[in-house]
């Protein structure tokens, strides 16, 4: 298969494009990603064609999105850089595509498991990108920081937790007119139902949900949007245990 030619159309569907460089610096990660996980565990799918369709394909259609590249300023003024937190990111998902295929972007990877940091290190370092750090800690502790708390543009994550859950997490870290972006599986429906009153209190709004195709595999998957209309109260996120055994 060729996969670069699956990937292009991928990025194509996303108004993306694509290049040799880019190309090349998946091949790198995904071949890391393969090495490394003979020793830690990173991820259960391990070939190459999968990898490339549901890791890298499924994590560029956040694109789809097209506020994060919308409103993205000329790469020399970094100061204005749209700012991005990949909440619970394990090996890099969506953060390292999302920065691979738009290096303006400036991105926080966070993960609770140290042994993952090493390997996004690892990544960042091999593929030398910029203006990316992993950060290693529980996302309910550092959403406590102010140097994190409210500063984002948008936080994004994929198959964390359910989304009032993730909610409690990922809000806190949304400047007011920001977006929450979560990357779920076929059935979002009843999780919608479920986050109504999480959202409410947390201030954030479900704004639209983008529904996804994966080229050529038979994988429907959702991104749900959440817009942040106002702060979120000092009471959240609560302590780690509280949130997931009596969610909002
Ligand atoms: N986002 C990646 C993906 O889509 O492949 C990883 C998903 S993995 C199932 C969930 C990750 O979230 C794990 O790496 C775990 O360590 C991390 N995680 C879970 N709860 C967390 C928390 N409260 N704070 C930070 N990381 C967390």
């Amino acid at each position: 298969m060729d996969y670069f030619q699956l990937m292009k159309a991928s990025c194509e569907d996303v108004n993306l494009t694509l290049d040799e460089t880019k190309f090349n610096g998946f091949v790198t990660y995904m071949k890391l990603l393969q090495d490394w996980n003979e020793k830690i565990n990173l991820t259960s799918i391990i070939e190459d064609e999968q990898i490339i369709k549901k890791h890298f394909i499924d994590c560029i259609k956040i694109f789809k999105l097209k506020e994060i590249t919308n409103s993205l300023v000329p790469s020399g003024d970094k100061a204005k850089r749209k700012r991005i937190i990949d909440i619970g990111t394990g090996a890099g998902f969506p953060g390292i595509p999302m920065k691979i295929m738009v290096p303006e972007l400036n991105i926080v990877l966070l993960d609770s498991l140290n042994k993952r940091i090493n390997f996004l290190n690892e990544v960042i370092n091999t593929l030398n990108l910029q203006d990316i750090s992993a950060i290693h800690g529980r996302a309910e502790d550092f959403a406590r920081d102010n140097f994190y708390r409210n500063n984002f543009d948008f936080a994004v994550s994929r198959a964390v937790a359910n989304l009032a859950v993730l909610s409690e997490l990922s809000l806190p870290y949304v400047k007011v007119g920001g977006y929450f972006i979560a990357m779920k599986g076929p059935s979002v429906e009843e999780e919608i139902i479920n986050s109504k009153n999480a959202l409410d209190r947390l201030g954030g709004k479900i704004e639209e949900i983008i529904k996804v195709d994966i080229e050529d595999t038979d994988l429907k998957h959702n991104i749900v949007v959440i817009k942040k209309f106002k702060a979120t109260s000092n009471l959240y996120p609560r302590k780690a245990g509280l949130i997931n055994k009596n969610p909002l």
